[in-house]
């Protein structure tokens, strides 16, 4: 396994591979892995000759009261699990080596960059999208792996991939859960031990909405309308939303279609911590 912090030196490697013929597959993390990100790492792998993981806490995309400081990192320790997986070549750059002290290009999926988690956090969606197609235009991958955890990064990072013509096909995977249900996060660490029990309220507000719809429940609101009650009985909880999406549009859903499928969204914060999680709803389940 190869590391690089240098824009020059993974491109230098990469362009060897590519003539070479190799394919190329792509993994952008934050770092501070685990079981979730590396479902990504292992697909990739099977997929391709050469899998790429970048290891970057992309400043751009904290807003000013947010965790950029305090976010979780343990270079050594993703590294080994990197190695473990038998990925080949691993990015991680510093914040100057990708912006340098004069950066002013900036790339904005506009519409669907306000909604939903663009409501609570403005400057968010544009600094993920600047710099996966920074990381895209460094790597060009043949594909890169997003996880479905963050359903409407993938939308976007998707509706970018059409808008601009990029040639790099987007594979989104599924959700890779703790063994009581709480989605994998590297933010799960802020949680104190009465914080990790309540968190499990937004997995269990996706099995209450899971059960409604189940049972023939087609009304949007009455689904989240539950949902948000189930929630708010956790003290420590307070909702920043929970929206029903077609999962195609991002559009919100009134009534629930048989045929389509639906993203159900929650943001919910936990004391200091802010999770998200989301199912698809959909009635071949
Ligand atoms: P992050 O390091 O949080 O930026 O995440 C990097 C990639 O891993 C993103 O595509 C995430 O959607 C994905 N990811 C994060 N958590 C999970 C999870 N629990 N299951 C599957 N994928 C995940």
């Amino acid at each position: 396994m190869k590391v690089f912090n240098s824009i020059s030196e993974i491109r230098e490697n990469l362009n060897q591979l590519r003539k070479e013929d190799k394919t190329i597959s792509f993994v952008p993390t934050m770092g501070y892995l685990h079981e979730g990100h590396l479902s990504l790492v292992r697909y990739a792998k099977k997929n391709s000759d050469v899998c790429v993981v970048s290891i970057f806490v992309n400043p751009m995309q904290f807003g000013p009261n947010e965790d950029f400081n305090k976010y979780p990192r343990d270079e050594k320790r993703d590294l080994q699990l990197l190695q473990q997986e038998n990925c080949d070549l691993v990015f991680i750059p510093s914040a100057n080596e990708m912006y340098g002290s004069d950066y002013q290009t900036f790339v904005k999926v506009k519409k669907y960059s306000e909604i939903l988690e663009g409501e609570f956090r403005p400057t968010h969606f544009e600094g993920v999208t600047t710099v996966v197609l920074k990381l895209f235009n460094i790597v060009q991958p043949h594909f890169a792996v997003f996880g479905q955890k963050d359903a409407q990064q993938a939308f976007i990072i998707q509706k970018m991939v059409d808008d601009l013509n990029i040639p790099i096909r987007i594979d989104v995977l599924p959700i890779v859960r703790e063994a009581d249900g709480l989605a994998m996060s590297s933010r799960n660490v802020y949680l104190n031990e009465e914080e990790r029990k309540q968190a499990l309220c937004l997995f269990k507000g996706i099995q209450l909405a899971e059960k409604l719809f189940n049972e023939g429940e087609r009304d949007a609101h009455k689904i989240i309308s539950e949902v948000k009650q189930f929630i708010s009985q956790h003290d420590l909880a307070k909702i920043d939303y929970v929206e029903i999406v077609d999962k195609s549009s991002f559009e919100k859903a009134t009534f629930l279609f048989e045929g389509k499928e639906y993203y159900l969204l929650l943001a919910v914060r936990i004391g200091n911590t802010r999770l998200i999680d989301n199912t698809i709803l959909n009635l071949k389940k």
